[in-house]
C-alpha cells in the first residue's frame, strides 16, 4: 500500500531507514499525522526539507476536503460531507452528548449489504475506505470544530467488518498513545452480522463495543429486510455473540430499528425478550428514519413504549435512541445521495 497515513510506526520506520535517515524521524512523522493531525508535509517544520520533499514525491497525501457542513438548529449536530482524493463522497456526523463529543464515521463508499431500509446501500458499494480515510473523518471534524472527539461510532455508510483488516488497522491507529489515544471502550463497531469476521474480531480481544444490527426476531422476517440473513441465521448470530462475550467480557448492543407493521408487534418484543434474556447485552431501539426511496414508517410512540415495556419484563436493558439532527438528514447515507444526485452521478 503506497499510502502513508495508514501506516503504523514500524512501517514508517522502514521507510525512513530505507531513506538512510534516523529512526526518530518516523516518530515525528507519526505525530504529525496522528497527534497534530497535520497531513501537509510543508507544515512539518521539525523534519528536514530534503526528507519532506522526498516524501511528497514518494507518498503524496490526499486530505479529505469538506464539501458541505450542515448544522442542526435543533441540537447542534453537524453533518459533514467529505470529498476523497478520487472525488468520491462520504458522510460523517458530529454529535454533542453530555458525556462528550461523538463522531459517526463511514467505513465504505456506499455499501453492498442491501438492507431494505437503508439509504447507503441503494447503489451498492463503490469501494472500501483506507484506514487513513476513516481516521481523516475524525481528524477533519476535530480541526473544524476545534473540539475534542472522545467517542467514535462506526455506524455511518458501509459494513466495517467486511474488510476487517482495514477496520483493525484503523482501530490500532486511533488507539495509539502517540496519536489520538482513543480507547476501545469509547469506540463502537456496528455490523449487520458477518459471523466469521465477528469471530475473528472476538479473538482480537479488543475492549471495543460491538453493536449487532438485528432488526428482526425470526429468520424469515430478517430475510425480508436484510439480505445477509440468507447467509447467517439468528441462531448462528446468537452463538457468535456469546462467543464474543466469552472472549472479551464486553456487553453487546443489539440495534433494532422499529418499522411500523414490520417488526414492532408485541410478539416481536416477546421473541426478542426470550432471545436475549440473561445475556450480557442491551437493546438500542431506533425509530426507523424514513428515506425517500422506501416507504417504511417509524412505529408510533405508543407501540414503541409497549415494545420497551415487554422487553423490561424479560429484564433486558433497553434504550431508545435519541433522534439527533432530524432537520439535516443525519440518517445513514441520505445526505450523500442527495449530493451525488445533484452532482449528476
Ligand atoms: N453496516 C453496519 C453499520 C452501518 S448501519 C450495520 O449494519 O450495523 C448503522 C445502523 O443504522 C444499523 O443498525 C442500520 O441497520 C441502521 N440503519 C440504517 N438505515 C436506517 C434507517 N433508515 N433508519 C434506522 N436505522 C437505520
Amino acid at each position: 500500500m503506497n499510502e502513508i497515513v495508514s501506516l503504523d510506526l514500524k512501517e514508517l520506520e522502514a521507510i525512513i531507514l530505507g531513506y538512510g535517515e534516523s529512526k526518530f524521524r518516523a516518530k515525528q512523522l507519526f505525530e504529525w499525522f496522528h497527534k497534530k493531525m497535520v497531513w501537509d508535509y510543508n507544515e512539518m517544520s521539525n523534519l528536514p526539507l530534503k526528507l519532506r520533499e522526498r516524501l511528497a514525491v514518494d507518498y503524496p497525501i490526499m486530505p479529505l476536503r469538506i464539501v458541505e457542513r450542515l448544522t442542526s438548529q435543533i441540537d447542534g449536530t453537524i453533518k459533514y460531507l467529505f470529498e476523497l482524493g478520487d472525488s468520491h463522497i462520504i458522510e460523517s456526523v458530529f454529535m454533542r452528548y453530555k458525556h462528550g463529543n461523538s463522531v459517526c464515521i463511514s467505513s465504505q463508499v456506499g455499501c453492498r449489504m442491501g438492507c431494505k431500509f437503508c439509504a447507503s446501500t441503494i447503489e451498492g458499494r463503490v469501494r472500501n475506505l483506507l484506514p487513513s480515510e476513516m481516521l481523516g473523518q475524525i481528524y477533519a471534524i476535530q480541526k473544524d470544530t476545534n473540539e475534542r472527539v472522545s467517542n467514535i461510532v462506526i455506524m455511518g455508510s458501509g459494513e466495517p467488518l467486511e474488510e476487517l483488516d482495514i477496520t483493525l488497522k484503523f482501530l490500532s491507529l486511533i488507539n495509539d498513545p502517540m496519536g489520538q489515544n482513543i480507547g476501545g471502550r469509547h469506540i463502537t463497531v456496528s455490523t449487520c452480522g458477518l459471523v466469521p469476521q465477528m469471530r475473528r474480531l472476538a479473538d482480537e480481544k479488543l475492549q471495543i463495543n460491538l453493536a449487532l444490527s438485528l432488526h428482526a426476531t425470526t429468520d424469515e422476517k430478517r430475510k425480508a429486510i436484510m439480505p445477509i440473513a440468507n447467509k447467517y441465521s439468528i441462531a448462528e448470530l446468537m452463538d457468535t455473540c456469546q462467543y464474543f462475550i466469552k472472549q472479551t467480557n464486553r456487553r453487546i448492543t443489539f440495534e433494532y430499528s422499529l418499522i411500523e407493521g414490520e417488526n414492532d408487534h408485541e410478539e416481536d418484543a416477546h421473541r426478542l425478550g426470550k432471545l436475549l434474556k440473561g445475556m450480557l447485552c442491551h437493546v438500542n431501539l431506533i425509530p426507523v428514519n424514513k428515506i425517500e426511496e422506501r416507504n417504511y414508517k417509524s412505529s408510533q410512540t405508543s407501540r414503541i413504549e409497549r415494545f420497551i415495556h415487554i422487553l423490561e419484563q424479560y429484564g433486558v436493558p433497553t434504550t431508545l435512541r435519541r433522534t439527533l439532527g432530524a432537520d439535516i438528514e443525519a440518517a445513514c447515507g441520505q445526505l450523500r445521495r442527495r449530493y451525488i444526485k445533484k452532482r449528476g452521478e
